[in-house]
């Protein structure tokens, strides 16, 4: 059986982890990554010990591709977080997971972040009654996420949560229906980061 399973599947298994790209299917053993894991007797990602530039490299690509972001961008949030009171890397972190592609593809309102991100970009996401057409926008403590009040809107995030059900949701939002909303019930707190990264490599790449 091929293993060819496409360039996001190809970016799961250089990262030698799982940055969710492609959906509904990163959830299933037909996943790149989970059946590299499974398989008997394959080889490593990679051989010998990387040096510590290309560790931190490795782990600033991870977590940029894991949210789809580009370098710039990226780099601008890094020093937003750098400005922040307190640890600079879970600020960073926290503002990543606060992104607004995020969190619709966190409560199932898209099947993948790139799904969530063409979404608020066509226009079909307002948060607290205002159309937000910016996929990094942060959300915040109390803002409510809803599709427009059309029938593509709606039926579009009615057929992705249908797919997405049973998806288990962070503690910091809430997910409700009829008409359905996200309520950002808190900030999310550091053991709520979906990403697995020691964002602390990452301080130290960007930050020198
Ligand atoms: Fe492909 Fe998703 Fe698995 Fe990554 S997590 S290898 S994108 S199926």
């Amino acid at each position: 059986m091929s293993r060819y399973t496409g360039p996001k599947c190809r970016l799961c298994r250089r990262e030698g982890t799982k940055l969710f790209l492609k959906g509904e299917r990163c959830f299933t053993p037909k996943c790149a990554v989970t059946r590299r894991e499974s398989a008997p007797g394959m080889h490593t990602f990679r051989h010998g010990k990387p040096s510590q530039y290309a560790a931190q490299l490795r782990e600033k690509q991870k977590v940029k591709r894991y949210y789809g972001m580009r370098e710039a961008p990226f780099r601008r949030l890094f020093h937003e977080a750098e400005r922040l009171p307190g640890h600079t890397g879970e600020a960073l972190v926290g503002m990543l997971e606060r992104r607004l592609d995020n969190a619709i593809y966190l409560a199932g309102f898209a099947p993948s972040r790139s799904a969530a991100r063409q979404m608020i970009s066509h226009g079909l996401i307002m948060v607290n009654d205002h159309r937000v057409d910016v996929a990094s926008f942060l959300v915040s403590q109390d803002d409510v996420i809803r599709p427009r009040n059309n029938e593509k809107s709606l039926a579009l995030v009615q057929g992705h949560l249908e797919l997405t059900k049973g998806r288990q949701l962070p503690s910091w939002i809430q997910v409700t229906e009829a008409p359905p909303g996200i309520v950002v019930r808190m900030l999310p707190g550091r053991d709520e980061i979906s990403v697995e990264t020691r964002e602390q490599m990452i301080v130290e790449l960007l930050g020198k």
